[in-house]
């Protein structure tokens, strides 16, 4: 299996998300020196404005903008009740002429009165002078303006220009250097902008969740940016109808769960780990961990999977026409619990009828819970979390086990995905999308199963021992 992404973590890739750099004033002219046409007049107040902003000796308000009409303000308060009828460019613009702050749509104290550059849109030489045409954070694009290259302080953001621009030049082979055609400048605002939507959707998925591994989102491959239908849990999303109890009916009384008679001896099983919290049970045995009537501290050694995600991982996108995939910014020791497979719980019945409404896309996010019975199947195609995004392998570094803790409920274990050998920062994660919790891969069940009806899906994982197929 190829390791995916050559970036080491911590490389400059996932970190080259855009940093505001504010933009300070070059030369300015002095304040209140007429420009000499209506778009250097506008240069010429925002340099003023940066330049009052900063100057902290001698605080002075900024000029009062033109009193907004009542239409406007009309269209303000509407568009804070229906924020998805009105773009944002607008919004930032209704938000600039009333001198309203919100934090939300970009609009600080910071950027009220002040300029930061958020990404630069294009370039040209005019008598041999270089220019770039700049978006200014918070401020509609209808604002842009071409600076001199020598007022703009923005090495970082300078170089993301130059990248992209090189990254698509190079596919074209052709170049300019006096400006930019209009396609080149349209994919480099078309990739700074997908540079903040996956920068936004990378904070928000942090925010959701709730384990310790930190989650960064990654695309130095194409224009894709975030899912649309997606939504981050940490946990089963029980459909109606179906209840997973959420407190033991046992729980041990061990002084020291490692060596006493503890959880698993009383479900009849072996402790699923060692000392150095890796898994020593075979594929297809069931994991009992202490749970919640146990009198056992967050410290007992059989409280792994429960503890989440501990790894820093990074969901990126693969240049093998895999769509996203997710890798390890860490090395992985063997046999450890990386993650769970979450997603609403449904009825077998349930996932027939899903499954049959799906593309090839979605059925391979349906996963039966087929420990010992079919009743239920785990949906991950629109709620999940980082296991969403993890792709088939048909020779993987990941293994399926099934997992008790609070629910007893054979018919619904939790799945936890184990590394089967040392995973290396950088690597990409997969697992067998047909090997379930059973511990092989059962060609037998999936030829019985009334899954049959559902589409193939050509595997891409390049494995010596492809097996040519997802399901
Ligand atoms: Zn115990
Ligand atoms: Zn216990
Ligand atoms: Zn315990
Ligand atoms: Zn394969």
């Amino acid at each position: 299996m190829a390791a995916a992404g050559a970036e080491a973590p911590g490389g400059e890739g996932w970190r080259a998300a855009p940093r505001t750099v504010p933009c300070p004033p070059g030369k300015l002219p002095k304040p209140g020196k007429p420009g000499r046409n209506a778009r250097s007049d506008r240069r010429a107040t925002r340099r003023d404005i940066a330049f009052r902003a900063t100057d902290t000796a001698a605080p002075r308000r900024a000029p009062r903008a033109p009193p907004c009409p009542r239409k406007e303000f009309y269209f303000l308060i509407v568009a804070w009740c229906v924020p998805c009828l009105v773009s944002l460019d607008t919004l930032q613009e209704l938000c600039r002429k009333e001198k309203l702050t919100c934090k939300s749509i970009g609009i600080t104290k910071r950027n009220l009165n002040n300029y930061e550059v958020e990404y630069l849109c294009d370039y040209k030489v005019v008598k041999d002078m270089e220019y770039y045409l700049v978006k200014w954070k918070g401020w509609p694009d209808s604002t842009n303006t071409w600076e001199p290259l020598q007022n703009l302080k923005c090495p970082l953001l300078l170089q993301q220009f130059s990248n992209d621009k090189h990254n698509y030049l190079s596919q074209v082979k052709k170049e300019n250097h006096r400006a930019l055609k209009p396609a080149v400048a349209e994919y480099i605002v078309k990739k700074a902008k997908q540079r903040i939507a996956l920068q936004r959707w990378q904070d928000e998925l942090n925010r959701r969740k709730t384990h310790k591994g930190m989650i960064f989102v990654e695309n130095t491959v194409d224009l894709e940016g975030p899912p649309s239908d997606f939504y981050y849990i940490n946990e089963y999303k029980p459909a109606p109808g179906i209840s997973l109890v959420n407190e033991a009916t046992f729980g041990c009384s061990c002084t020291d769960c490692f060596f006493e008679k503890c959880c698993p001896a009383e479900a009849g099983v072996l402790l699923a780990y060692n000392k150095n919290q890796q898994i020593k049970i075979p594929p297809g045995t069931p994991i009992y961990e202490c749970n919640s009537r146990c009198q056992c501290g967050p410290d007992c050694p059989n409280r792994i999977v429960q503890k989440g995600t501990q790894y820093s991982l990074c969901i990126f996108r693969t240049s093998n026409g895999c769509g996203w995939g997710v890798k390890t910014l860490v090395k992985i020791k063997r046999m450890s619990f990386v993650m769970e497979y979450v997603g609403e719980v449904i009825t077998s019945e349930e996932a027939e009828r899903r499954g049959q409404l799906y593309d090839n896309k979605g059925i391979t996010y349906l996963f039966d819970l087929d420990y010992e019975s079919d009743e239920f199947t785990v949906d991950a195609a629109r709620y999940g979390n980082v296991s969403h995004f993890v792709n088939h392998s048909c020779d993987p570094n990941l293994q399926v086990f099934n997992v008790f803790i609070d629910n007893l409920d054979t018919r619904l274990p939790r799945i936890a995905l184990f590394s089967t050998r040392t995973i290396n920062a950088g690597e990409e994660l997969t697992f067998d999308y047909q090997m379930k919790g059973s511990g092989d891969v059962s060609s037998d069940s999936i030829d019985h199963s009334p899954a049959k009806k559902r589409a193939r899906t050509v595997c891409k994982c390049g494995a010596v021992t492809c097996r040519g197929y997802l399901n």
